[in-house]
């Protein structure tokens, strides 16, 4: 009997003992490929042994010391480093425990720089449907994933919710790419319009949509409308890179191909790359001075914030990712990763959609590719994908977005940098095996 209070209460899911590489292996010696980094985390591979050295070393020198009263040297190291590689603009770094600490953080500091500013008026954020931004009170609220706010609805701010960018479902017959793109961040526009603009704190968005929709970019031209609408109305524009950022797209921040700077942009993930839990929420100059000049205090904290032990990983994270090179292996990589999933699913009847920048790709699964409707939420997919895949020795990471009656289920894959092209290839033929048997 297990005394762990297991996510899914009536099954225990295998015991992990160890990781080579891209692989997990299980207690009875069977050998996973990772193909999902487990949710876009494990960029490095598992058994990273210049990060592993780094947290031996930091841990054997001090732990632990308190933010209310220390700074680290890793804390100081990492924030320098994530800063000097951040878009030109973003200055200070606030460093917490992981993706929804991040979030959070980035939503309270939005706020309170409001009421720092003498705007106490605003009070609300817009984000878009079919989205996931955590799972406390605050980043729920934000997400518009309606099956995982249900339960909780009572007791979250009430927060409106536009159209993603998300071209295949959006797009209009005739519409251009860039005139689907400017349509959709209007919405923006019109819900300021609605709301009033000065009741309004900022904007939410990841920049490449991840868990929701499976590895979706924004089209060209739409992030850049959508900061002219923030800067138009005086709110906050907040990326939220947790899954996207950490060079999984093929830049360290996916918004660099967006062209355009956020006021605050959270990551998480990929940045403590499995070895520790930490995510950071990065802000402008213009923030940050705000603080300075105003109460001079961020009402905000978790006892583990800052965690010299995650910071020591994290830095040798971020150092192996910019001067390192393998931001760079994950574009290239990326491109033969794009290639052999068109290669074996570009005419698979029920693959509606391949996408994705670097090494985070999605496939859109469809009932039917013509009309590109769904398979029905009782068939449960994405569920049977991912047994099919697990039972094969692949781990990816399916989810079904016909849960708001709007899209196919899909396949998010985010594998480890690391990866050689061979293991691309296992990649692929454990997945066709998987579609095979689910479909
Ligand atoms: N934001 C995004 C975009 C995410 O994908 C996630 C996790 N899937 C989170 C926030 C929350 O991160 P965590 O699970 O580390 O709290």
């Amino acid at each position: 009997m297990s005394h762990v209070f297991h996510r899914h209460t009536r099954k225990i899911p295998p015991v992990a003992v160890s990781g080579e590489g891209p692989y997990i292996v299980d207690s009875s010696g069977k050998r996973y490929l990772d193909g999902s980094g487990g949710a876009a985390v494990s960029c490095l591979g598992h058994s990273d042994r210049e990060v592993i050295a780094a947290m031996t070393a930091q841990a054997g020198q001090i732990a632990f010391a308190h933010t209310g009263f220390f700074t680290s040297e890793p804390a100081e190291r990492l924030a320098d480093r994530l800063i000097a590689h951040a878009p030109e603009g973003i200055e200070k770094a606030y460093l917490v425990s992981g993706g929804s600490e991040a979030v959070e953080a980035a939503l309270k500091m939005a706020r309170q720089y409001f009421v720092e500013t003498g705007e106490p008026g605003r009070t609300r954020f817009i984000a878009r449907r079919q989205s996931y931004h955590g799972n406390t009170l605050g980043a729920l609220a934000t997400g518009g994933n309606a099956w995982r706010r249900a339960p909780f609805a009572p007791l979250m701010a009430e927060t409106s919710h536009i159209s993603p960018c998300y071209a295949y479902r959006g797009q209009l017959p005739g519409e251009g790419l860039e005139d689907y793109g400017q349509r959709v961040a209007n919405e923006l526009e019109a819900e300021l319009l609605r709301l009033g603009p000065e009741t309004v704190i900022g904007f939410v968005a990841e920049p490449v949509v991840g868990a929701t929709l499976g590895a979706v970019p924004a089209v060209p031209g739409y992030f850049k409308r959508i900061r002219e609408i923030c800067d138009r109305y005086g709110c906050l524009l907040i990326l939220d890179e947790v899954m996207c950022g950490m060079g999984r797209t093929g830049s360290l921040f996916a918004c660099e191909q967006d062209g355009i700077v956020p006021d605050i942009v959270t990551i998480a993930k990929g940045l403590g790359a499995g070895y520790q839990p930490i995510g950071a929420a990065l802000c402008s100059g213009k923030i940050h001075a705000a603080f300075e000049n105003g109460s001079g205090f961020f009402q905000h904290g978790h006892t583990y914030i800052g965690h010299p032990v995650a910071c020591a990983a994290a830095d040798v994270v971020v150092q192996k990712l910019t001067e390192g090179g393998l931001t760079a292996r994950a574009a290239e990589l990326g491109e033969t990763l794009d290639a052999a999933l068109h290669d074996a699913f570009g005419d698979h009847p029920h693959v509606g959609d391949i996408r994705g920048r670097g090494m985070f790709r999605g496939l859109e699964i469809v009932r039917d590719r013509d009309s590109k409707d769904p398979f029905p939420p009782e068939r449960a997919v994405n569920q049977a994908i991912k047994r099919a895949a697990f039972e094969a020795g692949l781990i990816c990471y399916p989810m079904g977005g016909t849960i708001d009656g709007r899209s196919g289920d899909h396949v998010l894959l985010a594998p480890p940098f690391i990866l050689e092209p061979a293991q691309i290839g296992e990649l692929v033929d454990k997945l066709s095996t998987a579609l095979s048997e689910a479909l």
